[in-house]
């Protein structure tokens, strides 16, 4: 191509794809059954002929986001906001979250394809490019660690299953709670015997108790001396009275999840001083460049880290550790959505190895293309 042109490149073309990735086993949640992660493909092409790549998972439990409003959202407002814009997100990011209201995991998918072209612009991987973005000095490390999910069931399925995952070398587990809060603390007692003082548990009750259940169940574990590292939204999303009350009342960690979308929301919950810790995650807050603003106001202001995902593929979970590997957060990240895929349905990017998400070795994602017989 010859000399570094003065101006970035625009943007020519966005197209999208739907992709469906087998799992190898179903993740039972208390709202689904899922065998298979369902998501929408972006790939976004400069006027050189560089791509970058994203996704937009479909998580209508949490966001309402579906993958046909999410398509006709990339196909339509935000391919008109991007094509004849800059191919760097420093110029083309704010006009993506400006383009529509709401639709997080569509402007997720449109950000992390513009990060990604400008980190194979660069010559970087994803990493690299995100802490140069946000003037980190470090070099990233190449692989972080990730907790992983125990999907629901009773107490001695639980305990199996902790068993298994600890012998496939994970070290943190994430139980999910609040569909019962009578049998709540015997299901996380059991998964503790089973695993003993070494593994880390930390619990989701996806806002299933409300504030005096809360306080009851982690008191309860508390005293039996369960050693839970954290309990992620304890109460409903919106009860965010509620959550500052669980939080003043008990010693175990409590993180925002569903509270926290956006930078809007988690300026409430400090105003409120309703938690310890935020779970940030791309198809919440609308992507790379949204999260990194959330996570540099949560560390101002005391606030303890951490990076999750929804079930995504290995492009969304290898950009949020992407992510995670840039800028750092206090707790160990929730990426092992891409662990329950069969396999991953790219050439090339992130992979699973015990209990680490190894990232791509770039440049961007490391992603190549799409596995056709996916
Ligand atoms: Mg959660």
């Amino acid at each position: 191509m010859g000399a570094t042109p003065v101006t970035a490149p625009s943007i020519v073309a966005l197209r999208t794809r739907r992709l469906s990735v087998p799992l190898h086993t179903p993740f039972v949640t208390a709202l689904r059954t899922a065998t298979s992660t369902e998501t929408v493909l972006v790939e976004v092409v400069d006027s050189d002929g560089v791509s970058g790549w994203g996704e937009a998972p479909q998580v209508r439990q949490v966001t309402g986001d579906s993958l046909a409003g999410s398509q006709a959202c990339l196909d339509g407002p935000l391919r008109d906001a991007l094509v004849g814009r800059p191919a760097d997100p420093r110029e083309s990011a704010a006009p993506v979250q400006r383009a529509v209201v709401g639709n997080a995991a569509a402007k997720m998918a449109a950000d992390v394809a513009l990060h990604d072209l400008a980190a194979r612009r660069a010559g970087l991987t994803l990493a690299q490019h995100l802490a140069s973005y946000a003037g980190i000095p470090q070099l990233p490390p190449t692989a972080v660690p990730t907790d992983v999910t125990l999907a629901a069931g009773e107490p001695h399925e639980l305990a199996s299953a902790a068993t298994a995952r600890v012998a496939d070398g994970f070290g943190t587990l994430k139980l999910k709670v609040g569909t019962d809060a009578a049998t709540d603390v015997a299901r996380v007692l059991a998964v503790r015997a089973a695993v003993g003082p070494d593994v880390a548990l930390r619990l989701d009750a996806n806002q299933g108790w409300d504030c005096f259940q809360a306080v009851a169940v982690i008191g309860a574990l508390e005293a039996a001396g369960a050693d839970v590292e954290l309990v992620e939204q304890p109460v409903p999303a919106r009860d965010l009275l509620g959550l500052a009350w669980v939080t003043e009342r008990v010693d175990t960690p409590v993180m925002a999840d569903e509270s926290v979308f956006d930078l809007h929301d988690l300026v409430e919950v400090v105003r409120h001083d309703a938690a310890d810790l935020v779970n940030v995650k791309l198809a919440k807050c609308g992507g790379l460049t949204p999260a990194l603003e959330m996570l540099h106001v949560a560390h101002l202001h005391g606030f303890g880290t951490m990076v999750g995902s929804m079930m995504e593929s290995h492009l969304g979970v290898g950009a949020a550790a992407a992510l995670v590997a840039a800028v750092g957060t206090t707790s160990l990240p929730d990426l092992d959505a891409a662990w329950w895929s069969r396999a991953s349905p790219y050439v090339g990017g992130a992979a699973y190895d015990g209990d680490r998400l190894v990232l791509g070795d770039g440049p961007g994602t490391g992603i190549e293309g799409v596995e056709e017989h996916a």
